[in-house]
């Protein structure tokens, strides 16, 4: 019997994703910002999607927000996941003005609710990031 737990399937970092990635090692929130209109760009892409420029560069973020929108899961959408149920899917509204998907554990937020980032460590040294209550 295989006992080695299931895991998260988690995307290989592209040439335009691996600063974030890179930054999840060291457990650092940070996102692009348009050095041409200013607004925060999440996912990580090669050209800012709200003006077109292409003066994006990276910046740490807080990672403190206000929940947007909450669905909980009763059923694991993963096996890795199993263990884990009821767990939230979120959107969370961070406080530079970006919005972000995430999970928060442990009981479901509210809408509005304060959270903050937290992490989910993967085997190969990166981490998740997910949220959690304040
Ligand atoms: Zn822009």
């Amino acid at each position: 019997m295989n006992e080695q737990s299931p895991t998260i399937p988690v995307p290989e970092p592209s040439a335009v994703s691996a600063p974030f990635w890179n930054a999840t090692r060291e457990r650092r929130l940070t996102m692009q910002r348009c050095g041409d209109c200013t607004r925060l760009v999440w996912y990580p892409r090669p050209f800012c999607p709200h003006c077109g420029g292409w003066n994006l560069r990276w910046e740490q973020l807080s990672g403190h927000g206000l929940i947007h929108a909450v669905s909980v899961h009763h059923r694991p959408a993963l096996p890795a996941l199993a263990e884990r149920v009821p767990y939230a899917v979120v959107l969370v509204d961070l406080d530079e003005g970006a919005r972000i998907m995430s999970n928060v554990f442990g009981g479901a937020p509210s809408i509005g609710d304060p959270v903050t980032v937290t992490w989910s460590a993967l085997p190969d040294g990166r981490h998740l990031p997910i949220f959690e209550r304040r």
